[in-house]
């Protein structure tokens, strides 16, 4: 579904991604795991086009990703960054909407996905009436979770989705994040820096250092076969969030 090959990415003299190749599971979540600056969110950005690869190709259903066919692809890829990413001064039935509209879909079309949608995330309906600031962290990530499945997208690119929010409504996301994803069926990309929260959603794990992949694979290949001694210690560093039992971290 998505794949990356051979790409790069620098900033000035900073490698955010060093030349990876990566093929993202489809109907799959896979995790992006690891320290921060290690180049999780812009691999992200790479994967939906946000940005372009220094050098490489990212391809998405088989079709490279260029200027020709990033507009196409966005609308097939669903994309929710950690502080949710709504725009203030719309409703937020606005902000879910915003992109169908713009597509010319009917009004009825767009309610009758919205009500599948606030179903789907558990928003209480009224709720849709606010704007972004008169709602608690949990509903504004519940918000853009409904705006990034508002067109149905074939994937579901989700960058800390949870990080900015406090542990009980973390943990409460959390599960119904999860339930979601399995209901749906989608090729999932989350990325975290929480092993807790990569172990409970990732089918596979990406642990990524200074823009390279160290290890991919399922949790228990990780912790059997570490790849090198840098995985051990990266999951042993968090192993509190692994143990922890509320699943908030
Ligand atoms: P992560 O999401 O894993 O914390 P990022 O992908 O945000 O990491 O960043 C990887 C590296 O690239 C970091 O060193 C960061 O400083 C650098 N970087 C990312 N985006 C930019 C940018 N727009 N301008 C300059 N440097 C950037
Ligand atoms: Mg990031």
């Amino acid at each position: 579904m998505v794949t990356l090959d051979n790409v790069s990415k620098t900033y000035g003299q900073e490698t955010a991604v060093a030349p990876l190749s990566l093929t993202v599971a489809s109907e799959q979540t896979t995790v992006l795991i690891g320290p921060s600056g290690s180049g999780k969110s812009t691999l992200l950005r790479l994967m939906i086009g946000l940005i372009t690869p220094d050098a490489g190709q990212v391809t998405f259903d088989g079709q490279p990703l260029t200027p020709a066919t990033v507009q196409d692809a966005r609308h097939r890829m669903g994309y929710v960054i950690q502080e949710g990413g709504l725009f203030p001064h719309l409703s937020a039935r606005r902000n879910v909407t915003l992109l169908a509209r713009h597509l010319g879909w009917s009004e009825d079309r767009i309610a009758a996905r919205v009500e599948e949608l606030t179903d789907l995330v558990q928003l209480a309906p009224d709720r849709l009436a606010q704007r972004p600031d008169d709602l608690s962290g949990g509903q504004r990530q519940r918000v853009s979770l409904m705006r990034a499945l508002m067109l149905d997208p074939a994937v579901l690119l989700l960058d800390e989705p949870l990080g900015a929010l406090d542990p009980l409504i973390r943990a409460d996301l959390q599960g119904d994040l999860r339930a979601i994803f399995q209901e749906l069926q989608k090729t999932v990309v989350l990325v975290t820096h929480n092993m807790h929260e990569a172990a409970y959603f990732g089918d596979v794990i990406v642990l990524l250092r200074q823009g390279q992949i160290v290890q991919q694979g399922p949790l228990q290949a990780l912790l059997e076969t570490p790849s090198e001694p840098f995985v051990t210690a990266f999951i042993q560093a968090q192993r509190h969030t692994l143990l922890s039992s509320d699943g908030a971290a």
